[in-house]
């Protein structure tokens, strides 16, 4: 697996990758766990290669938020991307993604705007801009995403439509689900910031999540439901809860009701300084 970090060479290595055969793009930004490696092999299943991307996105990080913190290592990434079948690792600095005089931002309104959107400002305009960018300079015929951050599926999926964007087409935006710790802790980068007290807490995110559809496919109120999973959330130990939202799982209009069409519970919650986030498949009961 050859790692580049400069535009010229990553064009050039791109077109010699295509000459034999179509290219399955998953960007990241690191640290890389099991959920990043099942997008490999997910990637695997639709195109002849896979161009993996890292980079750490400053735009898409709050000024109070973890870019200074967050994880880097970039061997042991390489290590597990190779081991995966990966063609070619795209890991450009900020330099040559931002050059002086970068004046541009892609802003989906509608999708971003609550949720994450809200209690985030200008984070999925960061994601949208570098992830059109990341499609430009690799123009992947297919690129793969985790459900685990449904509203940034959501935000892509709509600025491929809305951009009329060809590499890849937004049919061509594979979701692939969440991977999970055996407590049911969805895996991301951040759980490392977790000391081993809150990394127990943390498992009661996904259990409750659980709970909360059961009693909601069961006809229980959802307002009074989406409380009652917040207040088990805090006696677990989390500090605060940015959201807990039932929302239709296409337009993620939040619903205050038994959903009639498939629908996605999505939470955010802070544990010690780490904000966690997860969401899960709720059945639209037949209208
Ligand atoms: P990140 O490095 O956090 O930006 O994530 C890169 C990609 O991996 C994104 O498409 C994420 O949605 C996806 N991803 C992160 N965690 C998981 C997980 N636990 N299961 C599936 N996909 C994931």
């Amino acid at each position: 697996m050859e790692t580049v970090s400069d535009l010229q060479t990553l064009r050039e290595t791109v077109d010699e990758l295509r000459q034999s055969g179509t290219i399955a793009m998953v960007p990241t930004m690191g640290a890389l766990h099991e959920g990043h490696l099942t997008l490999v092999r997910e990637a695997k299943r639709h195109a002849d290669h896979v161009v993996a991307s890292i980079f750490v996105n400053p735009t898409q990080f709050g000024p109070n938020e973890d870019l200074d913190a967050y994880p880097r290592q970039l061997a042991e990434d390489q290590a597990k991307l190779e081991s995966e079948g990966t063609a070619l690792l795209w890991a450009p600095d900020v330099a040559a993604m931002y050059p002086a005089g970068f004046a541009t931002s892609i802003s989906v309104s509608g999708v971003s705007e609550g949720l994450c959107g809200a209690s985030r400002p200008g984070h999925f305009d960061g994601v949208a801009t570098v992830v059109c960018k990341l499609f430009n300079q690799v123009r992947p015929d297919v690129a793969l995403f985790g459900e685990k951050d449904w509203q940034q599926l959501a935000v892509i999926r709509r600025m491929a439509r809305d951009l009329d964007l060809a590499f890849p087409l937004a049919g061509n935006i594979i979701g692939v689900p969440t991977v999970r710790e055996a407590d049911g802790l969805a895996m991301s980068s951040r759980n490392a910031y977790l000391s081993p007290e809150e990394r127990a807490s943390a498992a009661r995110l996904s259990q409750t999540m659980r709970e909360a559809i059961e009693r909601i496919e069961a006809g229980k109120d959802v307002p009074a439901t989406l409380g009652w999973l917040q207040s088990e959330l805090v006696s677990a130990g989390f500090a605060s809860i940015d959201y807990a939202t039932l929302a239709d799982a296409d337009s993620l209009t939040p619903l205050l009701s038994a959903p009639t069409a498939p629908a996605r519970l999505l939470v955010a919650a802070r544990i010690g300084t780490t904000r966690l986030i997860d969401n899960m498949h709720v059945e639209g009961e037949a209208a």
